[in-house]
């Protein structure tokens, strides 16, 4: 067991949350620091509730540039582009460029695959010990794909055939009857039996009330910021008051950015905007199985008697605000794909930033300023990645991670 120390995690979503419970779990003193009134009611919110962990490819890849390109040509599309007079949106985009082709995607995956395998078995041993009360389910992840280019390319790039099964349309029905209407269109799909769903928000408050029944932890509302202090040290203050503690772990999602501003970091992280709805759909209607139909980039988790429906990256949005053309598409695409399951119009929308980096990695590394470490940029993987990544974390402060990517920043 390693020295116990008084650490303060900035920022109460799920990277934070799971971050904060695994350093307490290891033995230290925790302070989880959040600006809002609860924890998880950012980006943890209302996402796709999918936990999955072998389909982790980035979204920079071959490809996808000129794919995007004629995306932004269809009104209703899944990437829409705001191009602003902002350096940063400029910078990011051209990074993301660089990290479109096969060899920077092979080489990110494989990262983003060994954290999310970590993830999936650190996840098991928290429930195993009881943490619970999240809507937690192994029901498999199944991936749709109409275009057979596509296809044959996800196909190729399976390796395990028993942790991915390559699947004809009459089997991607027989996997999810719901999906069965779909067959004719498809060209085929990948299913990922060991992949699970939960709800985020769910598991934010499960782990909050898991802490808050440890002494060594305490919730503190406020807001933070960061500052270079004396003996090149990372001051931290809330609400513009001074706070006390050994180490800061910074894992404020979006905000992240511009907590670090002051200490002389500009983080390659970009708020990629998403939306959700959220559907009391009829029972016997919905998919057991989670579903992503990848043309669409529309994904379909049922968490309880619920059925959440998430997709959309919106690259130039300055908030989480709902744009209603875009929750009006995503009503659209589900009614065409799941109709039973509706009708959509009742379902509840909701919209959030991704953290993301241009790679699609994170950054889970130590700084130049010692009492200081980084935990964000986890993008549309968060709640899958949340507790592998806290490992990290932990391991950092042990001394006893391993090199890795995920220390650029
Ligand atoms: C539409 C959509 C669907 C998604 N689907 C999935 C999915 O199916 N599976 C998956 O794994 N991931 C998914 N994601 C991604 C996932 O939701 C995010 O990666 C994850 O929630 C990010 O968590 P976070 O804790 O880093 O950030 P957040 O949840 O945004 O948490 C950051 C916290 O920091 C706090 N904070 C910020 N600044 C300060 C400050 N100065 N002081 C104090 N507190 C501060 C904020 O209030 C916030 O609570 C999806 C995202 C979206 C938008």
């Amino acid at each position: 067991m390693p020295a116990q120390r008084n650490i303060t995690v900035i920022g109460g979503g799920v990277t934070g949350l799971a971050t904060a419970y695994a350093l307490l779990r290891d033995g230290h003193a925790v302070t989880l620091l959040e600006r809002n009134g609860d924890v998880g009611e950012e980006a943890s919110f209302a996402n796709g509730g999918q936990l999955s962990y072998r389909y982790v490819h980035p979204l920079a890849d071959a490809g996808v540039p000129r794919e995007t390109l004629s995306w932004l040509l269809q009104a209703g599309s899944p990437i829409s582009l705001r191009l602003r007079a902002d350096p940063h949106q400029w910078r990011w985009m051209l990074a993301f460029l660089r990290a479109c082709n096969s060899t920077t995607n092979a080489r990110n995956s494989k990262v983003l695959l060994s954290l999310a395998l970590r993830s999936q078995d650190e996840l098991g041993r928290w429930r195993t010990e009881g943490l619970k009360d999240f809507l937690w389910r192994q029901p498999g992840k199944l991936v749709v794909y109409r275009n057979a280019a596509k296809f044959r390319k996800a196909a190729a790039s399976v390796s395990n055939p028993e942790l991915e099964q390559v699947l004809s349309p009459s089997d991607c029905a027989r996997v999810e009857p719901a999906f069965a209407a779909l067959a004719p269109k498809l060209a085929g799909g990948i299913f990922s039996p060991a992949d699970e769903v939960a709800d985020c928000h769910r598991f934010c408050l499960s782990l909050r009330d898991a802490m808050t029944a440890m002494p060594s932890f305490t919730l503190l509302r406020g807001q933070a910021s960061l500052g270079a202090g004396a003996n090149g040290r990372c001051d931290v203050m809330v609400d513009g008051r001074a706070h006390d503690t050994d180490l800061v772990v910074l894992a404020a999602g979006v905000g992240s950015r511009q907590l670090a501003r002051p200490l002389g970091f500009d983080l390659p992280l970009y708020g990629l905007k998403g939306y959700s709805l959220t559907a009391n759909s009829p029972a016997g209607t919905m998919p057991d199985v989670s579903v992503t139909d990848y043309d669409n980039r529309v994904v379909y988790a049922r968490l309880g008697d619920a059925l959440r429906i998430a997709a959309m990256v919106d690259i130039g949005a300055r908030d989480a605000s709902i744009n209603p053309h875009r929750i009006a598409r995503l009503r659209a695409l589900a009614s065409e794909t799941l109709p039973q399951a509706g009708p959509y119009d009742t379902a509840r929308p909701w919209a959030g930033l991704r953290p993301a980096t241009p790679s699609g990695v994170p950054i889970i590394a130590r700084t130049r300023y010692p009492n200081l470490l980084l935990n964000v940029g986890q993008g549309a993987l968060g709640f899958t990645l949340s507790a592998g990544s806290a490992l990290r974390v932990r391991d950092l402060i042990r001394g006893t991670a391993t090199p890795s990517l995920t220390d650029a920043a």
